[in-house]
């Protein structure tokens, strides 16, 4: 098995590594976590859709600052997470049937967080911390699959 960037010898990798791994330590495929071309662009992807979750993950609510948190390995619904309010106070929800359930018995919060800019807001965070991560995993998941 010869290297596709340099032509030189390439050795089986351990567990866990790439399959096959560049003898020639210039070469970035000596690396045995060496990333494909798909796997590179699919990690560029990610990791532009982190900092645009990022920078939408603070955000304002009746006058506090808050921040969103989606549970990305188990969630409930269409999407769950924890609203952390500066003042510690935690508000869980979860989508149900394309509606938002926030569980606190706070009357004033509930109306900050049932108005069109909040749930609107709150989507699109969604949407980038959970559909779109999929969808940028697509190509690798099809790939495994045998
Ligand atoms: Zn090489």
């Amino acid at each position: 098995m010869r290297c596709e960037l340099c032509g030189q010898d390439m050795h089986e990798g351990e567990l866990g590594e790439k399959a096959w791994v560049c003898g020639n330590k210039e070469c970035e495929r000596s690396d045995p976590m060496w990333l494909s071309d798909s796997e590179k662009q699919i990690s560029e992807l990610l990791t532009e859709n982190d900092e645009k979750v990022k920078a939408l993950t603070t955000t304002t609510v009746a006058g506090m600052r808050c921040e969103i948190e989606f549970h990305k390995v188990r969630f409930m619904g269409e999407g769950s997470g924890t609203l952390l309010f500066e003042n510690g106070e935690r508000v869980p929800f979860m989508k149900s049937n394309g509606a938002y359930i926030f569980y606190t018995i706070e009357e004033s919060m509930i109306h900050a967080l049932q108005t069109n800019t909040f749930l609107e807001y709150i989507e699109n965070l969604r949407h980038l911390s959970i559909d779109r991560v999929s969808e940028i995993l697509e190509p690798l998941k099809k790939r495994t699959t045998f």
